[in-house]
């Protein structure tokens, strides 16, 4: 049967977290609309986008939220994280102060978004192998310590992009359900 845009069994919010610079936007755009934005453009900031998935037999509609930039002054409001059911809290894996971020993204995620929400943890730009200064297994550590999930992406040549939200929106079902 042909599906509406608009018909889906379940809705969820998930947010978009990490430092300037990482590919959250790209994440966002190769996931919903198959686009990248090369190196130097300024993403102009969606509120959010949307796309459906199937799990389970049901259609499940994730609702994306991007930053507009304001996470370089570090004043996300809390209306971003208003009943985000998850989160995918995203590095570059070539740039370390990325990676040393993370602490306080975690701290900031507890704080203002609900209990509950389910994090992903995203090492992005994983095409730029040889510029890698976070091994793998430091993600990983990271993410055993928090109890998260773990991944490595390349929004630039699409490589687990997919599978990162699949995943994310998985755990949520799961848990949810
Ligand atoms: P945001 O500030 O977190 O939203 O990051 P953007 O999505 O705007 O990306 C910041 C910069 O990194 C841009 O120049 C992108 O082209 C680049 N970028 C994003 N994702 C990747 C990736 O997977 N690989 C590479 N090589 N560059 C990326
Ligand atoms: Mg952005």
């Amino acid at each position: 049967t042909k599906q509406n845009e608009d018909t889906y069994d379940f809705l969820y919010k998930i947010v978009l977290v990490g430092d300037s610079g990482v590919g959250k936007s790209n994440l966002l755009t190769r996931f919903c609309r198959n686009e990248f934005t090369l190196a130097g453009k300024t993403t102009v900031g969606v509120e959010f986008a949307t796309k459906s998935v199937q799990i389970d037999g049901k259609t499940i509609k994730s609702q994306i939220w991007d930053t507009a930039g304001q996470e370089r002054f570090l004043a996300i409001t809390t209306a971003y994280y208003h009943g985000a059911v998850g989160a995918l809290l995203i590095y570059d894996l070539a740039n370390e102060s990325t990676f040393e971020s993370l602490d306080k993204w975690l701290e900031e995620i507890h704080e203002q978004a609900e209990k509950g929400i389910v994090i992903m943890l995203v090492g992005n730009k994983l095409d730029l192998e040889e510029k890698r200064v976070i091994p793998t297994e430091k993600g990983k550590k990271l993410a055993q310590e928090h109890n998260l999930a773990f991944i490595e992406t390349s929004a630039l040549d699409s490589t687990n992009v997919e599978l990162a939200f699949q995943t994310l929106v998985s755990q949520i079902y799961e848990m949810k359900k």
